[in-house]
């Protein structure tokens, strides 16, 4: 066992925030940290890398300028085999989906995803995780494993902060060519709101039940003063663009006030709420994981609600 890998996670030249949160999840298990950071110009990183935390930054130079899985899979196994890291972390995002359990699978490593806390057992480390939509928790050991490879919820632990002074080291890996070619980043349609700069989003979700409600919810947000935001099946449904998703794959807020109507709170939706915000869900479920993040809660139907706010702020 040799420390904790932890793997940096970039978009257009921009560390992601979950980078700096894998950092602070690497300290809480000990040992060295080395944070592999693969990219055309990986320089470009080791200065806003050098956080309180990080032993060591290990740069490694690819062709491809954006992320590629194929790429990062062939890169970590490498870097797995060269150092024998005791825990490997990811976040639990898009691009960490794209190779993190093919290289848990191919190199036989303990592996859990969607990890949300973790803790020292006597005999090894506990990862608590979450399934069937975040309605059981679950606590998961890895006996017998000499390494593990774990995904981590995004904003599950605070990021990182403070200056450190790690060591830099360039590792060269040879890696065979992707089987996928980036042609180009297609940006999403122009955004017709930028949710990530309100202070009050009305939210809507799977809840409202049909696209026809949706004028009802944009009119409400208008006469409240709110931000019209909404969760991805309603993007994926065509209802409304990529621009007012909040969520993993869409976009991170943090307003002042959250109202979640038919949400039911699944990871990837809070995992772009941050902030210190107050968040009032309404929902039919009384189960629904978005109570457990809520300051306020209502187990009633959101068209009441609705009805209540449009009479409220007519
Ligand atoms: C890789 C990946 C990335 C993802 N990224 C995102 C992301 O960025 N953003 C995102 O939102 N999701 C994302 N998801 C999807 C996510 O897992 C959930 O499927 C999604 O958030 C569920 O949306 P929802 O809460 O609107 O719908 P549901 O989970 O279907 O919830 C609808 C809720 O409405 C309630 N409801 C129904 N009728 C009423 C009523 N009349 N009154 C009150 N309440 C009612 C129900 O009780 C339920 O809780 C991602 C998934 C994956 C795998």
């Amino acid at each position: 066992m040799n420390g904790t890998l932890v793997v940096a996670e970039h978009l257009r030249g921009e560390l992601r925030d979950v980078t700096f949160e894998l950092v602070a999840a690497a300290a809480e298990i000990g040992g060295p940290v080395s944070v592999a950071v693969i990219a055309r110009d990986p320089s470009l990183f080791t200065d806003a890398l050098s956080v309180e935390g990080v032993d060591e930054i290990v740069t490694v130079q690819a062709e491809a300028e954006e992320f590629e899985n194929d790429v990062y899979q062939q890169v970590i196994e490498a870097l797995i085999e060269d150092r024998g890291p005791g825990f490997v972390l990811l976040g639990f995002t898009v691009n960490g989906m794209g190779y993190g359990p093919a290289v848990a699978a191919k190199l036989g490593l303990g592996f859990a995803s969607d990890v949300f806390r973790l803790s020292r057992e006597e005999d090894g480390l506990l990862a608590r995780r979450a399934f069937y939509g975040a309605k059981v928790h679950a606590e998961v050991d890895f006996p017998g494993k000499e390494r593990v490879l774990l995904m981590l919820r995004p904003g599950a632990w605070a990021p990182a902060e403070g200056r450190g002074d790690p060591t830099i080291t360039d590792l060269s890996v040879q890696v065979t060519a992707p089987r996928a070619r980036h042609l180009k980043l297609v940006d999403p349609p122009a955004g017709d709101v930028d949710i990530t700069a309100a202070d009050f989003l009305l939210s809507i979700g799977r809840g409202i039940g049909t696209r026809e409600e949706i004028p009802r919810f944009e009119a409400l947000a208008g006469k409240m003063g709110a931000t019209l935001s909404v969760s991805r099946p309603l993007v994926d449904a065509g209802w409304m663009t990529n621009a007012r998703q909040v969520g993993q794959s869409g976009k991170t807020v943090r307003p002042k006030v959250y109202l979640a109507l038919g949400i039911s709170g699944a990871v990837q939706h809070l995992a772009g709420i941050k902030g210190d915000g107050t968040i009032i869900a309404v929902n039919t479920d009384p189960e629904a994981a978005i109570f457990g993040v809520a300051r306020y809660g209502a187990v009633v139907d959101l068209f009441e609600v609705a009805e209540a706010l449009a009479e409220l702020f007519a």
